[in-house]
């Protein structure tokens, strides 16, 4: 088809939309205000699964997808959500670029029917520019529950354009916006335009039309091209370059009459500049209109939630409110993973004796089934084994708060300590994020407006562990922290791991200041952040979407990462120089500097060989302990301890293990997504040094003081 389809979900995977006009049929702007529900009523129309979530800014790239009606075809574009066209952030400018230039046949404007006025801010500046506009009216069910009723009949002959109510969740009204969509775009004539500025606007529009006209040979609208130019925005202008393929607004005529109108409307609009009064010109039309079209049956529709807020986001309850359901969901991710993990575990060993009798039978030659069975099938059984039962009940709690409507919350109560290291509190959102997968969080920092704000958000996200260090640390706190079988071990692990997430979060903090200090100075900047209306989560939907897109999406990951890291370990471990395995040579050459920081030099190594994805640290460090030690099979989390001990793990060795996996370098998916994202060596490099240079400073520190301990008691 020539079409992608990107999501912004965890571990996704970026990909820009390839148009291709031969077949695409029509191409449909998708747009509205972020949290609407323009990605349920994309994926209701196209039957794609694009990522949905109860919070502004998951969607931060364009999506696209298709459809067919009435035997015609549409090719539906999901573009970042954005208030106005007046952009600030990233993706903002992504969805104002798409909607100007990306020459659609049409633009289906999603708006809230709890919060229309907002969002007829920007159905007037999409109309200005996509002649075919039809406003699609989302949320119409938690609208009629709230007692809002919207007159769809009133606001299609004010504004002159289709209008049709919809509840994507629901299924109502999706018929007939495909309906309205064919008419629209089949139609000869368009709708006139209106006037919504001032008469001296509308002049100044129509003058500098005339000059640019005889100028331009593409299909775009003059006058609101015309009113770019007043306005003069350099980031607009840009963009009009890069569509028109020269610099227009360098024409000397056009620039000696844009400057006298631009001081002209200044002077008579006391000293405001253009946008400021286009935008002011806008928003009061949308009043009006909303007045017009709006009605309210109840007077406190928003008590309750108004009620929640005080204490999910009250000075004193918000910050441990959200401590504790951080740890519940942590608890109920061990204490749910220990039985499927051991079920899983022992079914693996099952087939793994199948394997061996299977590979005897067929004469395969012990190097080969060593190399399958030992090498690869272990790593990657240890990896399923242990990684899929935590994912596939931490991924669908942590949507159910996104669904719900919390994470916004969480970056609300967190704004203050973020503002402090002169970072900004949507770094929080994109922290959440990173718990899935960083590469996600780092594509999320795109929702912060300021580029240094976003740098330090990109930096720092890989300090809260992704799903592929979870099981490193889980497995690490059972073994070494609690008493293995203890009526209460699940409730101290689930302190512990508390505790090195919050350590994790401190040490983002921490950086953010040093990073705003030095290399990053600034002041950090206001942003607004809405908190959206609480959502009964749809949980089939949920568990489809965790488990699919989520779940299996990271276990594929690590499984493709494991296959090779399990060969290279294997053939080190197997091939001898001087009757000597390589892996001791390699693990030798790093014991030295490991020592230092409380590893060894296998830890070491498997951190180094965990590039492509960590989630394979633990099983690389047991089977390189495992060729050594000859100690060939582990069933339970005791054996694996004393697989630890063996080879000289003692506490120090368990918590520096914890700290540089919390602290270290990015994986190799994060980092090509950072590069992707600064289109700069020189910050990658940094994303990859400031965790690393930390880590191994802390975990110093720590071998020091423990030492010295030793040394004095
Ligand atoms: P987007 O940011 O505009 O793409 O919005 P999403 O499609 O991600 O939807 C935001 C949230 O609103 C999600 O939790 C959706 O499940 C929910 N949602 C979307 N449409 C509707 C609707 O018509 N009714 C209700 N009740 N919820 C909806």
């Amino acid at each position: 088809m020539g079409l992608t389809s990107s999501s912004t979900g965890f571990g996704a995977n970026e990909k820009d939309i390839i148009l291709n006009p031969e077949n695409q049929g029509k191409l449909i702007a998708l747009a509205g205000n972020p949290n609407v529900g323009k990605s349920s009523i994309f994926n209701a129309l196209t039957g794609l699964k694009q990522h949905t979530g109860n919070w502004a800014g998951k969607t931060v790239a364009n999506a696209c997808g298709s459809f067919i009606y009435k035997g015609e075809k549409f090719t539906l574009a999901d573009i970042p959500g954005t208030y106005s066209l007046y952009t600030c952030s990233k993706e903002e400018e992504a969805a104002r670029n798409f909607i100007c230039f990306s020459g659609c046949d049409a633009a289906i404007v999603v708006c809230d029917a709890s919060c229309l006025e907002r969002n007829l801010n920007l159905v007037f500046q999409i109309k200005e520019v996509v002649p075919k506009t039809i406003i699609c009216i989302n949320l119409i069910d938690e609208a009629e529950k709230k007692g809002i009723v919207v007159n769809s009949h009133l606001l299609e002959k004010l504004l002159n354009v289709p209008v049709v109510l919809t509840s994507a969740v629901k299924g109502i009204g999706l018929e007939e916006l495909k309906e309205r969509l064919l008419n629209e775009v089949y139609k000869t004539e368009t709708a006139e335009q209106e006037i919504i500025y001032s008469q001296e606007l509308a002049d100044a529009i129509i003058l500098t039309e005339e000059i640019i006209k005889p100028k331009i040979n593409k299909n775009i609208n003059l006058k609101w091209l015309s009113l770019k130019f007043i306005e003069g925005e350099k980031s607009m202008l840009n963009a009009i370059s890069d569509f028109l393929g020269f610099d227009l607004s360098k024409d000397e005529e056009l620039k000696l009459l844009v400057l006298q109108l631009r001081k002209d409307l200044t002077q008579s609009f006391n000293k405001a500049s253009v946008s400021d009064i286009t935008i002011s010109q806008i928003i009061k039309k949308a009043e009006k209109t909303a007045r017009l079209v709006v009605s309210y049956k109840k007077s406190d529709y928003n008590t309750k939630q108004y009620k929640i807020d005080k204490i999910l986001t009250g000075k004193y309850t918000g910050i441990p409110i959200m401590l504790m359901l951080l740890a519940v969901i942590f608890w109920i991710t061990i204490k749910g993973a220990n039985y499927p993990s051991a079920l899983l575990s022992n079914m693996f060993s099952a087939l793994e004796l199948k394997l061996w009798s299977f590979f005897e039978y067929i004469n395969m030659p012990e190097f080969l089934t060593d190399f399958f069975i030992l090498g690869i099938y272990k790593v990657v059984s240890w990896v399923i084994a242990v990684m899929l039962p935590p994912m596939a009940i931490f991924f669908p709690l942590f949507t159910l708060l996104e669904d719900l409507g919390y994470l916004p919350r969480i970056a609300f109560n967190l704004d203050k300590c973020f503002k402090c290291c002169s970072a900004c509190g949507k770094q929080s959102l994109t922290m959440a994020m990173g718990f899935g997968c960083n590469a996600a969080g780092v594509v999320g920092c795109r929702i912060i407006d300021s580029p240094r704000e976003r740098l330090i958000a990109i930096i720092t996200n890989s300090m809260v562990p992704c799903n592929g260090r979870f099981p490193t640390l889980i497995a690490i706190i059972t073994m070494f922290f609690v008493s293995v079988g203890a009526a209460d071990s699940s409730f101290v692990s689930t302190v512990i791991l508390t505790m090195v997430i919050l350590f994790g979060i401190l040490m983002t903090f921490f950086t953010s200041k040093l990073l705003s200090l030095t290399i990053l100075k600034g002041v950090p900047s206001n942003f607004t952040l809405e908190l959206p209306p609480y959502r009964k989560p749809q949980i089939a939907k949920l568990i489809v979407r965790s488990v699919l897109d989520r779940t299996l999406f990271v276990l594929a990951r690590a499984v493709i990462a494991a296959v090779p890291a399990g060969a290279i370990i294997f053939l080190l471990a197997n091939i001898c120089y001087n009757d000597i395995a390589l892996l001791y040579y390699v693990s030798n050459f790093l014991d030295p500097f490991a020592k230092l920081i409380g590893l060894d030099g296998v830890i070491l190594m498997a951190f180094i060989l965990g590039l492509p994805a960590n989630e394979i640290v633990m099983p690389i460090i047991l089977m390189a302990y495992l060729s050594e030690g000859g100690l060939r099979d582990y069933q339970s989390i005791e054996e694996l301890k004393c697989i630890l001990l063996n080879n000289g793990w003692t506490w120090l060795t368990a918590a520096c293990t914890m700290i540089f996996s919390l602290m270290h370098w990015p994986c190799s998916t994060t980092l090509m997504t950072i590069k992707k994202e600064t289109k700069s060596f020189k910050w990658t490099l940094i994303s990859f040094l400031v965790p690393t240079v930390l880590g191994c400073i802390i975990c110093f520190i720590i071998t020091c003081a423990s030492k010295i301990f030793q040394f004095v008691f």
